[in-house]
């Protein structure tokens, strides 16, 4: 198995994302699931990938050309596969992993993961999406979709899709046990 993972390429204010990162890199290398991410050597992106190697875990990194340089690209991977575009790299990513898993992060971080939510709830893959909710740092995100979903913009079985824990391991477990649901149903159409 193989978790892909977004996450800042800046730090955060608080050495705890720093900590969490490594201990959820730690947690993947030691459950023998390897590691998909941006492939920077920066931020929070670095950290968990330094604990997933530190830890003897396998680490795969993809990196578009034009961010080699910027987000500084991790020399320490055995894998760093150099891409030539934004949307080549999250194809790639997508279809090298069997979860996503969101870190801390920005506007980056978001967007990916939306993104892969979004076709999650298409039905275009059945792979599960996580939250990783390190110090409470998501709280604000996920009382904004618990209004989504009361303002009928979101179904509450989409909804369900993201799995949002404080917990590495537990996210792990809850990642593996997940079955996606049906979600055949033409979005927005009247049910029966
Ligand atoms: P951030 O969360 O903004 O620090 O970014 C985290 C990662 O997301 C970095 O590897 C960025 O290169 C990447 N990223 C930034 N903007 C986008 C975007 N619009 N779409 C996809 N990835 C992005």
């Amino acid at each position: 198995m193989r978790v892909c993972v977004f996450c800042g390429s800046s730090p955060g204010r608080s050495v705890g994302y720093v900590r969490g990162a490594r201990a959820f890199g730690r947690v993947l290398a030691e459950a023998g699931v390897g590691l998909v991410y941006g492939g920077a050597s920066v931020g929070l992106m670095g950290a968990v990938a330094d604990a997933v190697l530190e830890f003897g875990g396998e680490v795969i990194g993809v990196i578009p050309e034009a961010l080699v340089a910027r987000e500084v690209a991790h020399e320490g991977l055995g894998d760093l596969r150099i891409v030539s575009s934004m949307h080549e790299r999250k194809a790639l990513m997508s279809e090298l992993s069997d979860a996503f898993v969101a870190l801390p992060g920005g506007i980056g971080t978001l967007e990916e993961l939306f993104e892969v939510w979004t076709w999650g709830q298409l039905g275009i893959h059945p792979k599960p999406c996580g939250l990783l909710d390190i110090d409470g740092f998501y709280r604000g995100l996920t009382s904004f979709l618990d209004h989504v979903v009361a303002e009928q913009f979101l179904k509450p079985v989409h909804r369900g899709m993201l799995l949002v824990e404080p917990d590495g391991a537990r996210l792990l477990a809850r990642l593996r046990a997940y079955v996606a649901p049906d979600v055949t149903k033409w979005i927005g159409r009247a049910e029966s």
